[in-house]
């Protein structure tokens, strides 16, 4: 079975090169499931496809450029009509950081109006969860503490997607990555070093302690885009669509 993963929005919270905020459609047998979806996905999502054939949204931290774009998908899908629930997973205080931007952005609907669909929440955590017809577990990563960030295994049709999120190096995020058939990571930065992300050359130097099968860079920024030649990994653009 083939599983598809394309990637709607490969950029950093600049949006640097023009690249769209984190969304990266999973698709497979009975399995449509956004993870991440920050701040311009919905645009993204509407570039290359369709916001209804989306089940559900895994949300890996509690940054904007990887969940802010959840209330424009929520309006956007109930003013289209969508019936079908919405599922959206994420860590513990995801239900109440959606609350609190939903009241942010559009007090005059969320709490106001019914909405069309139902939209619920489920905590993830080291024990896989059904989600959009896959089953996710969520590893904690070290990023920032506050965003409670988490890099994400994704387990359709017997194939493992394992998605860092944001994250520095650690242990942890070898344990993400460990055996899965594709790992897509975070290169925010070519080679300066960041307290909160991984860069590409600190990700090559562990290479070896990464047990995926395949490795692929997205959450792009500026100082990696400038250096795109020099990558020996695999890195994708907005509408990269990888087959596993
Ligand atoms: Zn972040």
């Amino acid at each position: 079975m083939t599983v598809r993963i394309q990637f709607l929005g490969s950029g950093n919270a600049f949006s640097d090169g023009g690249r769209a905020n984190a969304a990266i459609h999973v698709t497979g047998p009975g399995v449509s499931l956004l993870l991440d979806c920050g701040g311009s996905a919905l645009p993204a999502i509407k570039k290359h496809g369709d916001p209804s054939a989306i089940d559900a949204i895994a949300v890996s931290h509690l940054h904007g450029d990887h969940f802010g774009g959840i209330p424009f998908f929520v309006l956007e899908q109930h003013f289209a009509g969508r019936t079908r629930p919405l599922v959206v997973g994420g860590p513990p205080s995801l239900e109440r950081r959606l609350r609190a931007a939903e009241q942010a952005l559009y007090p005059d609907f969320f709490g106001p109006t019914k909405l069309g669909f139902p939209l619920s929440t489920v905590m993830l955590g080291a024990a896989a969860v059904p989600l959009g017809g896959a089953t996710v577990s969520a590893l904690p990563v070290r990023h920032v503490a506050l965003s409670e960030p988490h890099g994400l295994r994704v387990t359709v049709a017997g194939k493992v997607v394992a998605y860092s999120g944001d994250a520095r190096w650690s242990a942890e995020l070898a344990d993400v990555a460990r055996d899965a058939d594709l790992f897509i990571c975070d290169a925010s930065s070519f080679q300066r070093e960041d307290p909160a992300h991984i860069s590409y050359r600190e990700l090559m130097r562990h290479r070896a302690e990464i047990g995926a099968k395949r490795i692929v860079l997205t959450h792009l920024g500026a100082e990696t885009i400038a250096h795109l030649a020099e990558l020996e990994l695999e890195h994708v653009a907005d509408g990269t669509t990888i087959e596993v």
